[in-house]
């Protein structure tokens, strides 16, 4: 249902995905691992639209998405990817709730109701009282929190998480990744979700490891 073919790309002189390839099922809950700087987020940001390969292709149910421009590529993401991004990258001037109801908000839902649906994550993740709290007045692995439900609250069809467990200690992040499968599979959500923690990849059906800017089979497994 999302997949990379092939995909290269490559930050000025430094390439970061030398043909990765990776094809994650309807309903799958797919890890990525590897080391560090071996290009796990930008096969995530290629996969969800956010960066353009400068090669190969991918695909959302089929169709082309790398071939789109802008402003139909960013439609999409509203539409239909939820993104937890590595570094949180909460709207500092806006509250936790309005951060989390974003996503409803763009997608034209009226702010009452889509303030009321942030707040009902507040609570599944640990986080009631924090509701009101700027970015700033939030520590590592509550904002971290908060933009898991901002990538989980308008039900997206790929949820696309990169390291959301990784400010968190392990209790904690094993409670939001029970949260996060458990969400996914009432639904029917796709994630892709960067991961370096084995313990943490093992909630997912699969796991593939990219390595250098290519994906291959976890280390020891027969592909
Ligand atoms: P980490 O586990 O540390 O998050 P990663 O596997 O997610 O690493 P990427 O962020 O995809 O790795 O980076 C892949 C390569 O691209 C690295 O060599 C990195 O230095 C480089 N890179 C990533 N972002 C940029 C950028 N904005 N400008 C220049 N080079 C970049
Ligand atoms: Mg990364």
């Amino acid at each position: 249902m999302i997949e990379a073919r092939d995909v290269t790309y490559a930050f000025g002189e430094t390439p970061a995905l030398r043909g990765a390839s990776l094809a994650v099922g309807a309903g799958e809950v797919v890890a990525v691992m590897g080391p560090s700087g071996s290009g796990k987020s930008t096969l995530l940001h290629c996969l969800a639209g956010i960066l353009r390969p400068d090669s190969g292709e991918v695909r959302f149910d089929g169709a082309r998405i790398d071939t789109l421009g802008e402003a139909d590529r960013s439609a999409l993401r509203r539409d239909s990817f939820g993104f937890v991004f590595q570094f949180g990258q909460l709207v500092p001037e806006l509250t936790a709730a309005e951060n989390v109801a974003l996503p409803l908000l763009l997608r034209g839902v009226r702010r009452t109701p889509a303030l009321r649906a942030a707040r009902g994550w507040f609570e599944r993740l640990g986080l009631a009282g924090m509701e009101h709290r700027r970015s700033g007045e939030l520590s590592g692995g509550q904002a971290q929190r908060v933009a898991l439900a901002r990538g989980l609250v308008a039900e997206p069809r790929v949820l696309f998480a990169d390291e959301p467990t990784g400010a968190l200690d392990s209790l904690t992040g094993e409670e939001v990744m029970t949260l996060l499968v458990d969400a996914a599979r009432e639904k029917g959500t796709t994630v892709v979700l960067v991961t370096h923690e084995a313990r943490i990849a093992a909630y997912a059906d699969r796991e593939v490891m990219v390595r250098d800017g290519r994906v291959n089979a976890p280390a020891g497994v027969a592909s």
